[in-house]
């Protein structure tokens, strides 16, 4: 059985509070491979300010050819909002041998009722939650009732459940979000140790950024 990582995500731009994230989610769970998944435009928020082709040719910069890591574009042809689920089933309908486990920060987690079919999202892949600095493991109410009965510290757990285990990781932590380095580039500040030296030259220069 393969035991393949999913991480979505605007990623406008990626920066290494994801890949830093990324590595050590593979580490920890002994994933077998990792895809990043660029939305083409995420519920609730705004659209990204750079175009799917960019955003997908920067990560592809970022993600050099670390083995096991693969960029899925699938959402970003889709078009149009990209709810999870759909990509769930989509993968899922694919590998239905493989184990799924669907990564996301502390801070989107928490907002997981607002999300499509959020009650069956437990039923499709084991759900790996990032501690991000500013946003602690706190569920409102609302939450899906998996998102509390399935919370395991235990990897071991996840190989044996198919689906349904929550569990919280404390990943490095890097209080680095897209929007600050949006803010960064729009200002002209440096992007040293924030985005990967590869991307610097081409983020420098995105006119995407710019104010309105
Ligand atoms: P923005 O500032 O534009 O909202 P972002 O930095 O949160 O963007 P996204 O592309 O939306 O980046 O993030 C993709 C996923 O990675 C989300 O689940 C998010 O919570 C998580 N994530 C982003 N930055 C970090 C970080 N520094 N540490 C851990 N997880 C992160």
């Amino acid at each position: 059985m393969r035991h393949v990582g999913l991480f979505g995500g605007s990623f406008d731009p990626v920066h290494v509070g994801h890949l830093r994230a990324a590595i050590e989610v593979m580490e920890h769970l002994g994933l077998d491979e990792l895809r990043f998944i660029p939305c083409a435009h995420s519920p609730g928020k705004p659209p990204p300010r750079a175009s799917g082709r960019l955003r997908r040719d920067w990560l592809e910069l970022a993600m050099g050819d670390r083995p096991g890591w693969i960029l899925d574009d699938r959402e970003l042809r889709r078009e149009g909002v990209s709810h999870t689920v759909e990509t769930l089933l989509g993968i899922r309908e694919e590998e239905p041998e493989s184990r799924l486990y669907w990564i996301v920060g502390s801070d989107a987690f928490s907002n997981l009722h607002q999300w499509r079919e959020a009650d069956r999202l437990g039923r499709l892949a084991h759900w790996i939650v990032l501690l991000r600095p500013g946003f602690p493991p706190v569920l409102p109410e609302e939450a899906p009732g998996w998102c509390r009965t399935g919370r395991t510290e235990d990897p071991a757990r996840l190989r044996q459940d198919p689906a349904g285990d929550v569990l919280y990781l404390r990943v490095t932590a890097l209080g680095i979000s897209a929007t600050a380095i949006r803010d960064r580039i729009r200002r002209g500040l440096a992007l040293d140790y924030l985005v990967p030296d590869s991307l610097q030259d081409a983020l420098a220069r995105a006119a995407c950024y710019d104010p309105p």
